[in-house]
Order: C-alpha cells, then structure tokens, then sequence
C-alpha cells in the first residue's frame, strides 16, 4: 500500500553504501521516518528531495514495520539557507527542536510557523535574531505552553516595565514585583528565586504580537534593538525551560554569531 506525504525533512542520516535514513515532519501524519534506497548516488532521483530542510512531497511504501521512499519531488530546497553559517546554524536549530517536540500528530500550525521562518532565513527577509524569537515563543505556544503576558497576573496592569517569569508563564507589572518581594521577604539572590526576565513596554508588546498575530504576519513588527535583546532573552530562556533542556545547535548558532 502506498502513503503519499508532504513534509520538511528534519534529519537525514547516512546508511551503509548509499541508503539514508530521514526524518519527515509530515502535514498529514506527525513525523515519520523513512528509508531511501541509493538516495546517495547522484542518478538517484529521490536525492535530492529528501536532503535536510527540504520540503518535499513523497510517495511511501511499507515493507514490515518500515517505510520506504518510493518516489518524491521538491517542492522548496530554501536554498538561501546555505549562504551563511549563521543562517544555516539557525535553521539547524529550529529542526533540532521540531526533532524534539513532535510526535505521531499532525500539527499543522507548527509545520506552517517552521516553513515560514525557514522561507525568511533563506530569502534574508528579516533579521535572523527576530525570526528565532518569532519560532521560539510561537512554536512552544502551539505545543501547549503558551505563557499570559498580555497583562499583569495581580492587577491586570498592560503598560510599562515587567518581569516574564518563566517558569509560571506569566507576566508582573513592576510595582506587583516589587510588593511581592517586599512582602515575602525574598530577594534576587535567594537559592530558589523564580527565573524572572526584564520586558521593556516594546519587548512585552512584541512577546504578545509573536504569540497572538495571524502566522503569515509575524514577522510584521518592528522593535528597537535594546527591546530585541531583551525579547531574544525572554524567548530563549522560556523554550529551554519549558522544554527542560538545551540544544547543541543553540549553542553552535551562538557561538558563529558572535
Ligand atoms: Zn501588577
């Protein structure tokens, strides 16, 4: 019986003489991984669809509990992704954590929010630094773990300074930060202090524009450079906690940029 899929390639591993292994995050069944017979040889058709980051759709077959490429065909190579180790580091990244969080579902937004940061790296459109932060805070969101930072968690305060506390997912105004630690006595340097970031007024409306917009417009927004370090901070700090661990290609990414 023959599946017919579309999807990015998240992986793609060498085996033996020629074959590949890849990993699919699919539109129509989650991620799903699959066998492509001589997909090293340069006369194979299936080789280049089904290299890393490609979008592609394929033709599967199943031969017990495996699936085989049959068939498959190109539909974005996001080629530009390879004109900058920066680029290229960031796109390894977003795949590293698509490998982490999907599963058997289909998840529809995640794959539509993943292709089009790919598409922005590789066209140059928009800073790499706004399009990490735009895949970073939406894709935990569409996983379940979208934070409240429209307004503060005490007073529903919406303007001025917070603290994005990362592990709550939730915003305090200033004033609510500043009485609670009066009133519990604690201070910043205590051993089990909340991991809190600093949103500035800019920083806290664009968290809430990257979590809420429609998917095709979030990178529409523009944001000062000091709120872009401190947005870049708060999303990075709330993936990794809320996902419990760090990325090697996170690192590799922070290390070509700086
Ligand atoms: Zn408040």
């Amino acid at each position: 019986m023959l599946t017919e899929i579309t999807g990015l390639v998240l992986k793609s591993v060498n085996l033996g003489e020629s074959d590949r292994l890849i990993t699919v995050f699919t539109k129509e069944m989650g991620t799903v991984s699959a066998l492509v017979k001589g997909a090293r040889s340069l006369k194979n058709r299936n080789m280049s669809a089904t290299q890393q980051f490609c979008y592609s759709s394929m033709m599967l077959y199943k031969k017990g509990d495996k699936f085989w490429v049959r068939e498959s065909s190109l539909i974005e190579s996001f080629f530009g992704l390879r004109d900058s180790i920066e680029a290229l580091s960031l796109a390894g990244y977003i795949v590293e954590v698509l490998s982490d969080v999907t599963t058997a579902e289909a998840e529809a937004d995640l794959l539509r929010l993943s292709l089009n940061c790919l598409y922005a790296i590789s066209e140059k459109k928009y800073s790499l630094e706004k399009i990490k932060a735009a895949f970073e805070i939406r894709a935990v969101s569409i996983i379940g773990f979208m934070p409240e930072v429209l307004t503060c968690r005490e007073c529903e305060e919406t303007k001025g300074d917070f603290f994005f506390d990362i592990m709550a997912g939730n915003i305090e105004c200033y004033a609510c930060h500043e009485r609670i630690m009066r009133e519990t006595g604690r201070n910043v340097d205590d051993g089990e202090r909340r991991v809190v970031t600093i949103l500035s007024d800019g920083a806290k409306v664009a968290l809430g524009y990257l979590i809420h917009s429609p998917l095709e417009r979030i990178f529409a927004f523009n944001i000062s450079d000091e709120d872009m370090a401190l947005l870049s901070r708060a999303t990075e700090e709330y993936i990794l906690n809320q996902l419990e661990r760090t990325f090697k290609s996170l690192e590799f990414y922070k290390e070509v940029k700086r």
